[in-house]
C-alpha cells in the first residue's frame, strides 16, 4: 500500500493526485487511465538543473531522457524548464521537434542508427549525436560534407562499471551492445581513428551504466575513470575533449524498500572529482550532461485500473484482474519489476490480504503486481498502481488488440488530456485487405 508523498487522501477516503480525486479522474476518463502528476515532473526537472548550477557552477545541462515517457507535452516541458533532451530514434526525434523543441538542445542515441536517422538528424540541426558503434561516422561524415556542416559528436564509450542492477537494464560492463570498450582498448582505437574525419568534431564521451541505480559509488567511479581516460586522449591523440555525458540511471521508490537518494546528491557526487582530476592532469573542467529519464518522470505517474473478475484460488493464491496488463505495463513480464499499489476510493482501508494484480491479456504471465498487500478488494474497485510514469506508456503495445489507454496530466485541481484513448479505428488504420 504504498502511496507518494506528493499525493493527498482526500476527506472521502480517495486518493488525490495533483489536487484530483483520482476516482472522479476514474469516472470522468475511463480505466485504464495513466495520470501523471505535472507539479511532480516539473520538481524532479528542477533538482537536477538546481544541482548542476549548485555543485558544478552551472556547467551542464540536464538532459531529459524522453525514451521514458515521449510525449510532445513532455517535450514542451523539458523546454520551458530548461532542459535538453536525448532522443533515440527518428520518431523520438520527430516528436520532440513537432513539440517545437529547439534542436540543438537535441541529443541523438542509438546503438543502430539507420541512415535515414541520421540524416534527419542533421539537417534538423540536433546539437549532438552519440556516435555508439562502427559504420556511424563514416555516415555522419559524408552526409556532413554533402550539406557543408560540421557536426558535433560525442562518442559512447563502457567505463567497464557495473551498476549492481537487473543485467537487461545494465549497460556499462564489456558484455553489451552499447558503446566502446575503455578496458580492452576498443575506445582508443575507435576514437584514434574518429579525429580523422573533417565533418565531425569530437566534443566529448558518453557513458551510460544502467538503471535504476542507487548508489553513488557507480558514478564515482565512472567519473574517475571518464576523466583518466580524457587525460590518456589527451596525451595519446592531442584530443581535448570538452564536454562529459555521464548518462542517467538514477533510481526512484516502486515499492517501500526503494531508498532512492535525493537527485542532487549524484552531481554533487561526481563534482568533486571531476574537478579535482582535470587540476591535477591540466585538464579544462568539461561541461557536463546528466540524462536522467526514470528519476524525471516515473514517481509521477500512476496508473488507474478498475478490478474484474477475482479468482480465490484456496491455499494457492488469489487472483485479482484489472482491466488493462502488458499492453499497458510491459514490465513485470519483461524483467520482472516490482511496483505496488492503493485502493484509490478505499485509501485508508487497511491492507489484510494477498492478492496478485494481474491482466486480461491472453497470457499467463500477464502479470502487473505479484505480491500485493491491499484491504479485502471488490469487484468495481479503484486499483491505483504507483510509479508507472516512465516505461509504461512508452513500452505500451496493442496486444490482442486493446487500445492503449490515454495520459491525463494533472495539476492544481485541473485536468487534461495529453495523449487521447486510442479507438478501435486506430487499431485498424493500418490494417489492408
Ligand atoms: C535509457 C537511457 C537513459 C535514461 O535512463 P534512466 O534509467 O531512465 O534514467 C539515459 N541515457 C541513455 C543513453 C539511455 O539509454
Amino acid at each position: 500500500m504504498l502511496k507518494h508523498d506528493y499525493m493527498k487522501i482526500n476527506s472521502d477516503g480517495h486518493l488525490e493526485i495533483g489536487g484530483c480525486d483520482t476516482t472522479e479522474l476514474a469516472a470522468t476518463y475511463g480505466t485504464p487511465l495513466y495520470v501523471m502528476d505535472e507539479a511532480r515532473i516539473r520538481e524532479n526537472m528542477r533538482a537536477y538543473k538546481n544541482s548542476i548550477d549548485k555543485y558544478y557552477s552551472g556547467h551542464g545541462r540536464c538532459l531529459y531522457a524522453s525514451k521514458a515517457f515521449s510525449t510532445m507535452y513532455m517535450y514542451k516541458m523539458a523546454q520551458e524548464e530548461g532542459l535538453g533532451v536525448d532522443v533515440v530514434s527518428g520518431g523520438e526525434l520527430y516528436t520532440a521537434l513537432k513539440a517545437g523543441f529547439d534542436a540543438k538542445n537535441i541529443v541523438f542515441h542509438g546503438n543502430n542508427k539507420s541512415y535515414d536517422e541520421i540524416e534527419m538528424a542533421i539537417k534538423s540541426g540536433v546539437g549532438r549525436i552519440i556516435v555508439d558503434g562502427e559504420g556511424e561516422i563514416e555516415k555522419i561524415d559524408s552526409i556532413s560534407k554533402e550539406l557543408g556542416v560540421v557536426t558535433n559528436i560525442m562518442v559512447r564509450v563502457k567505463p567497464g562499471v557495473d551498476a549492481h542492477t537487473h543485467d537487461f537494464i545494465s549497460t556499462g560492463h564489456i558484455d553489451c551492445k552499447f558503446g566502446f570498450a575503455i578496458e580492452n582498448g576498443e575506445a582508443m582505437e575507435f576514437l584514434r581513428y574518429a579525429v580523422g574525419f573533417e565533418n565531425v568534431k569530437i566534443c566529448g564521451l558518453h557513458c551510460h551504466i544502467g538503471s535504476q541505480i542507487f548508489l553513488f559509488e557507480p558514478f564515482k567511479c565512472t567519473a574517475q575513470i571518464m576523466v583518466d581516460f580524457y587525460a590518456r586522449l589527451k596525451d595519446e591523440l592531442g584530443l581535448l575533449m570538452t564536454e562529459l555525458n555521464l548518462g542517467g540511471g538514477f533510481g526512484i521508490k516502486y515499492v517501500d524498500g526503494d531508498t532512492p537518494v535525493p537527485y542532487e546528491g549524484f552531481i554533487e557526487a561526481v563534482s568533486d572529482i571531476i574537478k579535482d582530476n582535470c587540476k591535477a592532469y591540466g585538464l579544462e573542467v568539461p561541461f557536463i550532461y546528466m540524462e536522467p529519464g526514470r528519476s524525471i518522470v516515473g514517481d509521477a505517474g500512476t496508473t488507474l485500473y478498475t478490478a474484474g473478475t477475482i479468482r480465490d484460488i484456496k491455499n494457492v493464491r488469489k487472483y485479482v484482474s484489472i482491466d488493462g496488463g502488458i499492453g499497458d505495463n510491459p514490465r513485470y513480464i519483461l524483467y520482472g519489476a516490482e511496483y505496488d499499489a492503493i485502493l484509490a476510493n478505499r485509501a485508508n482501508d487497511a491492507p489484510e490480504e494477498y492478492v496478485t494484480i494481474c491482466g486480461k491479456c491472453c497470457e499467463s504471465g500477464d502479470t502487473i503486481i505479484e505480491k500485493c498487500y491491499l484491504p479485502k478488494i471488490n469487484s468495481g474497485d479503484i486499483v491505483a498502481v504507483m510509479s508507472t510514469g516512465a516505461y509504461n506508456y512508452s513500452m505500451a503495445s496493442n496486444y490482442n488488440r486493446i487500445p492503449r489507454p490515454p495520459v491525463v496530466m494533472v495539476k492544481d485541481g485541473e485536468s487534461k488530456i495529453i495523449i487521447k484513448r486510442e479507438t478501435y479505428d486506430d487499431i485498424i488504420k493500418n490494417d489492408v485487405m
